[in-house]
């Protein structure tokens, strides 16, 4: 643990980027003495250090989940040698980028070439100074920030693009996708793909009763309800202002009855907690089910469900129809 905040702390803090968090960094080399020298220096620089002694262990904690994104790798280790973990890391085509140091000693110097060519960004030679290393890891803290930066912004668009912001559940275009990528899965692997459509009933009159905002909340506990009582590989959306589109790969007619039951009883079987006040929600579906290897456009399933949907309404709601696919 740190104790008080110093003047060293302070120094290390702005160091690092102005994060608090050390950033990982490994260490391959197979000489231990060089290795406590390297994992020393960091320390105080701020990083935290993951150490290996050899290539094939360098190897195999790059391909970790939380691998560093920052490695210092020597050029001549038993197993794997660093331009040869430089290669594979390159070859890994991973989101995120890893930056890699090669450590040379005079005699290799001559190969830089090849060791850049193999993946590396930078190299150092030994003897080398610790001030140097210390600037020539700047740039490589500094790519690695801003690339995780980079795509933390790719994922918020993405996330923006894909999803209803009340509810979290794919919005309608989103769902209209993966309606058609199922479809073109269901044909290609002769797999049936069942479709449920849904609409909270009467549900004008709970915001003309509660209110916008308690309508909103059903909205969101409804949508929960619904994720929680399908598999992990369905996909629920809000189709629209109430209605939701679930699309089940590789379920027949039956199943996916049985999955449009499962959520019509999670909503009618529990009773909406708006702040204290319990309402009772119900809701109807329409489902039906692509038989393996036929071809359907996804405009057809929608519309025979959305009739059965339709019919569950007119037959008195709070239940599920079977729309049959002509
Ligand atoms: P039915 O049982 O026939 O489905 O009746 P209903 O009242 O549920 O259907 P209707 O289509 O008449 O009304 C749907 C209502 O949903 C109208 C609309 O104001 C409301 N709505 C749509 N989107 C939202 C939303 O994002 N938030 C809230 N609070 N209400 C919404
Ligand atoms: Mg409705
Ligand atoms: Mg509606």
């Amino acid at each position: 643990m740190r104790g008080a905040v110093t003047a060293e702390l302070i120094e290390e803090i702005v160091d690092n980027g102005g994060s608090n968090e050390p950033m990982p960094v490994l260490i391959a080399d197979d000489s231990p003495v060089s290795r406590k020298i390297l994992e020393a220096s960091l320390r105080k620089w701020g990083f935290q250090v993951v150490s290996v002694g050899n290539g094939a262990q360098a190897w195999e904690a790059l391909q970790r989940e939380d691998a560093p994104r920052l490695a210092i790798l020597d050029w001549m280790m038993p197993g794997l040698s660093g331009p040869e973990v430089c290669a594979l890391v390159r070859q890994q085509r991973r989101r995120y980028y890893t930056y890699l140091l090669l450590l040379t000693s005079r005699h290799e110097k001559e190969d830089v070439i090849a060791g850049m060519e193999a993946g590396a960004d930078d190299y150092l030679v030994k003897p080398f100074d610790s001030n140097e290393l210390k600037v020539r890891l700047g740039p490589g803290r500094r790519i690695v920030e801003l690339q995780t930066k980079l795509l933390e912004a790719q994922d918020q668009l993405r996330e923006q693009a894909t999803r209803d912001g009340l509810t979290k559940l794919w919005n309608r275009h989103a769902i209209f996708d993966i309606l058609l990528r199922e479809l073109a899965r269901s044909q290609r692997e002769k797999s049936p793909l069942g479709i449920v459509m849904g609409d909270i009933d009467k549900f004008k009159s709970i915001n003309d009763t509660y209110g916008h905002m308690a309508g909103d909340s059903v909205l969101r506990e409804i949508s929960q309800r619904i994720q929680a009582s399908v598999r992990a590989y369905d996909a629920a959306g809000r189709y629209g202002g109430e209605e939701f589109l679930v699309v089940l790969p590789r379920c027949d007619a039956e199943q996916t009855f049985v999955t449009a039951e499962r959520i019509r009883n999670s909503i009618q079987g529990l009773p909406v907690d708006l702040g204290g006040r319990l309402l009772d929600v119900t809701s109807s579906f329409g489902v039906t089910s692509l038989p393996g290897g036929l071809a359907a456009t996804p405009e057809r399933l929608i519309r025979v469900a959305d009739e059965a949907l339709y019919e569950a309404k007119k037959q008195g709601r709070n239940r599920t129809h079977r729309g049959i696919l002509d």
